[in-house]
């Protein structure tokens, strides 16, 4: 098979056939289709879009280039969830040993920062000792004793993904339905649950920044997670303005811990796990509805059961279990902080969620080349949120840092990522029905 002609097709806006499309991305994975000819075919993708049927075969094959992990052996529905990636969005340190104090277990395979979103590897690795690579036995084990895991996706999962991921980087093909869908897909259905929920973030911190294209994207990838067999549902979620108040990793596992001991915290975060919580418990068939998980849920975070298994976790996963109750002393601090004051009086109506991922970002809270290591003390704490009323030279935000040569780009960027206006803005739903 000729791959220009394959190209060609894609270009004119043909569909093609689940071989022809397996022999590209194999061709790929293997290393025998070059990166420009895989620029080209992925460029015809964003311009032309995808049948069905091709995405469910993309799917396939980029599923296909790697291992998937069995995890057969464990009893129970094993459910997991994932985020299509956001700001402040550490839901996941708090939700996965939350479901798992309900009974239901947690095989969650997570990411590392994408761009300007988080990633949950990197927050949890901000846990001295926390082990993110496990392998399948360790895996198999630590679910079957705890019932939860987190684990970072291996080398061998989903390997074109991998390739074509870092491709779509810098040819400017990320923000593409199938695309993403299928690159989203495959690593999940490479994981071994049997259940799948889907956060499908909308707005100006989402890949997908229209409501309308984020309920495409959720509806694609229910059926093809439907097609293979997983029961997969979706939720829409606001990320018009970042998730809770931290951003950055150490930051961000703080601010969990709080939660998971009772402290409280930022309204919408927690409101977003319970909900996302809940709806993993009727997926695994633990609830008889939803105001019975909700019910469950909220008990477990009161009673402490929640914060037992994130220590279990920590523990099982050789990180310093002490974290869970004196995170103060055992979380990384940076040494430097710095307050960015807003410059005028009134509300603040619009976050440009995305430039405040790049200013984390710029802080050392993530990385702007694959590889790069992160500064896990680094990062954001809101002092306002959307719809909040600011004085001028009040404090919108506060900085921690290490002194990063590009802060006060940083500081710039954050400033210009604000909005301050008169009238109050209109709430904005934090989730969404597809
Ligand atoms: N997350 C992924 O894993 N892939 C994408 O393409 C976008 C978000």
């Amino acid at each position: 098979m000729h791959i220009y002609d394959l190209i060609y097709k894609k270009r004119n806006g043909g569909a093609l056939t689940a071989g022809e499309i397996a022999a590209i991305v194999t061709g790929y994975a293997r290393g025998e289709v070059p990166d420009y000819q895989m620029s080209a075919f992925l460029m015809a993708v964003f311009f032309r879009g995808m049948e069905p049927a091709e995405t469910d075969a993309l799917t396939e094959a980029m599923l296909g280039s790697g291992e998937s992990c069995d995890l057969s052996e464990v009893a129970g529905v094993k459910v997991d969830k994932h985020s299509t990636g956001g700001v402040g969005d550490g839901v996941s340190l708090v939700l996965a040993p939350l479901v798992a104090s309900a009974g239901v277990t947690v095989p969650m395979m997570a990411g590392r920062g994408l761009g300007h979103t988080g990633g949950t590897i990197d927050k949890l690795e901000s846990i001295p000792g926390f082990r993110t690579a496990l392998d399948r036995q360790s895996l198999v084990r630590q679910l079957g004793r705890i019932g939860v895991a987190v684990t970072a996706q291996t080398e061998r999962i989903a390997p074109a993904d991998r390739k074509m991921y870092a491709l779509r980087d810098v040819t400017a093909t990320v923000d593409s339905l199938p695309l993403i869908a299928a690159s989203i897909m495959s690593k999940k259905l490479a994981e071994g649950c049997d259940a799948l929920l889907l956060d499908v973030k909308t707005g100006s911190g989402a890949f997908m920044r229209n409501p309308d294209e984020a309920r495409r994207l959720a509806s694609t990838m229910i059926r093809i997670g439907e097609g293979l067999g997983r029961k997969t549902a979706a939720v829409l979620s606001d990320m018009d303005q970042p998730l809770g108040r931290a951003v950055g990793n150490a930051l961000e596992v703080r601010q969990s811990v709080g939660i998971l001991r009772g402290e409280g915290g930022p309204e919408d975060f927690v409101a977003l796990t319970l909900e996302l919580g809940a709806r993993m418990l009727l997926l695994a068939g633990a609830a008889a509805g939803k105001e019975e998980a909700l019910a469950r849920l909220r008990g477990r975070l009161s009673d402490g059961s929640a914060l037992n298994k994130f220590r279990e976790m920590v523990e099982a996963q050789g990180g310093d279990p002490a974290v869970a109750d004196n995170p103060d002393r055992i979380l990384p601090a940076a040494r430097l902080t710095r307050e960015i004051l807003s410059p005028a009086a009134g509300y603040l109506s619009g976050l440009e969620t995305r430039e405040i991922g790049c200013a984390a970002v710029m802080l050392g809270a993530g990385r702007a080349r694959t590889g790069e290591s992160v500064d896990h003390s680094a990062g954001i704490v809101l002092l306002k949120k959307r719809g909040d009323r600011v004085a001028a030279g009040e404090p919108l935000a506060r900085f921690y840092h290490n002194g990063p040569a590009q802060l006060e780009e940083a500081c710039a960027r954050f400033l210009g990522s604000c909005t301050i206006s008169e009238e109050q803005p209109a709430p904005v739903p934090l989730v969404s029905e597809l």
